[in-house]
């Protein structure tokens, strides 16, 4: 620091001493001013001579001049003339001293008011120490003045230097890279950011422009870019532009261009460059996220639901929307709400959902039905997860498992089905061998008899008693031949019938099977009333009499010893044949199932029989293209009908 600062300069401080110069060829009169001016605070210079004025001029600083009008060689106006030619000494202010009036008189028309003034000899002392006071204060002012001038002239330079090495720092650290290029765009000052961006060093960079550190297809935008700013197009332009680094590889970065103009007002191409490679990644893979959960919303193949913290429904897909059956404009007009979407008895689990939601931020997938807007359901799959904060909602998701649903309630029915089919299997076994034991006891009964009489030589010779014999045993045998005949059909799967189809009156053919169980209808106490008209048909006479005989035996079986009517009649293309008892009848729920394999509404203690005589009568009418049925009020008795097409 050379110079005091500016606090040091003020009032208060000591007078600085000031140089008044004192011009007069006469020592006397030399003598007389000095002694009248004598202050600690001036110095008092003399000269007797012009010449000797402007000597002194050259060297020092004066406040003031007092000048003698009147001298030899130079006189005083001549020399003040010199003086003022003097650069140095042109403002200083002169007293012209004179002992004539005439000889002042004119001496403002030639100088500038202010900066001169005069005395008349002989002076007054008083008059001249009050009038060079005021120069020397004016002096002093000036000094004064032109010092605070200087003092913040060296302040704003300080400053300047500051804040230019302030910038230059600021330039060098920024965290974006900034270049200053001359509008040939020619790099002339580049940060260490922007050479790190660029990935090159800095006398390589000097040696290009920014359109050649671009990668090329970029090359054609960035100058348009430039072009733009420097016609004044426009004042500033933006874009993304790929660098092309030493190494090979590629920025991207945000390039900002902008002229300036430096401190001789020449242009200057400003850019400023961010490396957004980062951001272009991440949002190349946002993008790409977002694709990818799009697919999926789109593919229909799941819902996808988002729901405020109460409930409400901001957003779903298409697929969602339709497994509730409601629309979009529903949905942004705000008004679907979770809570009406789920059925009651789905209370519970969807409070176990929440509970987890709020424990552990995801709820697991678990099955529940959403109500659509026609009341109907959807059976769903959902799970879902709660956003960071809570208040920030749910995203879930719904698959429909109807379908699923639909298969696992038909598996559970054909597994119930083979569960009872195998149940009634194993009856049927027990059923079967309680059956054939029945004609079996009897048999072996009377064959052991005839035996032992046979052994002993009890036999006697007449037939009467041998056909009393053996009848039974014929009895039984028959009776056995049936049962494994209907233990080979029951057997048989459905459809496995085959038709020998004869040319046939169903008429005679009931009449004769009739005839032959007259004697069991006897036995079991039912009268039998046979109405029938002919009608002929191609039917299997064989299956025709198991058909008949199994209706036969049941009105016998289930008819309570009473009256059994069998009718036979024609009616259009088909004949229609019908057998009525009065016995127990068949409730009305039970009526189609009789005709299924093995079913069976009576106890076996009381009614023996297999479960597969009505079967086998469906099946035979089945294969002739016909149909039956059955007509009763429980307790009255039942009539089987059977159509067939002749
Ligand atoms: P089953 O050998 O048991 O008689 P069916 O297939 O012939 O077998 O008959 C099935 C079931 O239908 C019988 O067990 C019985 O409960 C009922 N049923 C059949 N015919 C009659 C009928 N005429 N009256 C009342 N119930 C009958």
């Amino acid at each position: 620091m050379d110079e005091p600062p500016l606090a040091e300069v003020g009032p208060g401080a000591e007078p600085e001493r000031v140089k008044i110069l004192l011009v007069d060829d006469n020592p006397d009169n030399l003598l007389a001013l000095e002694a009248v001016l004598q202050r600690p605070d001036y110095e008092l210079v003399r000269a007797t001579s012009g010449e000797e004025a402007l000597k002194r001029v050259l060297h020092d600083e004066f406040a003031l001049i007092l000048l003698d009008v009147a001298m030899p060689i130079l006189d005083g106006f001549q020399t003040a003339a010199l003086i003022r030619q003097r650069r140095k000494a042109r403002r200083i202010p002169i007293i012209f001293v004179s002992a004539m009036m005439q000889e002042v008189a004119h001496v403002f028309e030639g100088y500038e008011v202010g900066a001169v003034d005069y005395l008349l000899k002989p002076f007054d002392s008083h008059a001249l120490s009050a009038k060079v006071k005021v120069f020397v204060e004016r002096y002093r002012q000036g000094r004064e003045l032109e010092r605070q001038e200087r003092a913040l002239r060296r302040l704003e330079r300080r400053e300047r230097l500051q804040l230019e090495s302030l910038y230059d720092v600021t330039f060098e650290e920024a965290p974006v890279g900034i270049g200053h290029a001359s509008v040939t765009g020619r790099w002339m000052r580049v940060n260490q950011r922007l050479l790190d961006i660029a990935g090159r060093p800095r006398e390589e960079i000097l040696r290009l422009t920014l359109p050649e550190i671009v990668v090329t297809q970029d090359r054609g935008s960035i100058l348009e870019d430039i072009h733009a700013i420097l016609s004044g197009q426009a004042q500033k332009r933006h874009g993304e532009y790929r660098f092309l680094r030493a190494d090979g590889s590629t920025v991207w970065t945000a390039l900002t261009l902008s002229l300036l103009r430096d401190r001789d007002r020449k242009p200057v191409q400003l850019t400023i460059v961010e490396d957004i490679t980062e951001e272009k990644r991440l949002a190349a893979s946002l993008e790409a996220a977002e694709a990818r959960f799009a697919r999926l919303s789109e593919s229909g193949l799941i819902g996808i639901v988002y729901e405020r913290a109460d409930g409400v429904v901001l957003d779903a897909n298409e697929a969602f929307l339709s497994m509730i059956g409601r629309s979009r404009d529903e949905l942004e007009a705000g008004q679907i709400h979770m809570r009406e979407l789920t059925p009651p008895e789905y209370d519970e689990a969807d409070g176990h959902a929440r509970a987890e939601l709020r424990d552990h931020g995801i709820a697991r997938p678990y099955e529940k039905e959403l109500v659509r807007a026609d009341g109907g359901r959807t059976a769903v799959l959902v799970g879902c997860a709660a956003f960071a904060p809570p208040d920030q909602g749910v995203i879930g998701f719904a698959v429909d498992v109807t379908d699923r649903k639909h298969i696992e309630q038909e598996r559970a029915r054909v597994v119930r089905e083979l569960r009872d089919a195998v149940r009634a299997r194993d009856d049927f076994l027990s059923l079967a061998a309680h059956e054939l034991r029945t004609p079996l006891t009897p048999l072996v009964m009377q064959i052991s008899n005839l035996l032992s009489l046979a052994r002993e030589h009890k036999v006697p010779s007449d037939a009467d008693w041998l056909v009393k014999q053996v009848e039974p045993i014929d009895r039984a045998l028959n009776r056995l031949r049936r049962l494994v005949g209907t233990l080979l059909d029951a057997s048989r799967a459905v459809g496995e019938l085959r038709l020998e189809r004869v040319e046939l009156d169903l008429a005679n053919l009931v009449r004769e099977i009739v005839e032959r169980t007259r004697g069991d209808m006897e036995r079991a106490g039912c009268d039998v009333t046979v109405r029938t008209e002919s009608v002929v048909g191609r039917w299997d006479r064989t299956h025709l009499e198991q058909l008949v005989g199994n209706l036969l035996s049941n009105a016998m079986k289930y008819g309570a010893r009473k009256p059994i009517e069998v009718d036979v009649e024609q009616d259009a293309g088909l004949a229609r044949l019908s057998v009525r008892d009065h016995g127990i009848g068949i409730a009305p729920e039970d009526q189609q199932r009789i005709f299924e394999r093995f079913e069976r509404l009576v106890p076996v203690r009381h009614y023996g029989g297999l479960g597969v005589g009505l079967w086998i009568v469906r099946q035979i009418v089945l294969a002739h293209g016909g149909r039956t049925w059955v007509e009763s009020t429980p307790g009255e008795g039942a009539r089987f009908v059977v159509e067939l097409p002749r």
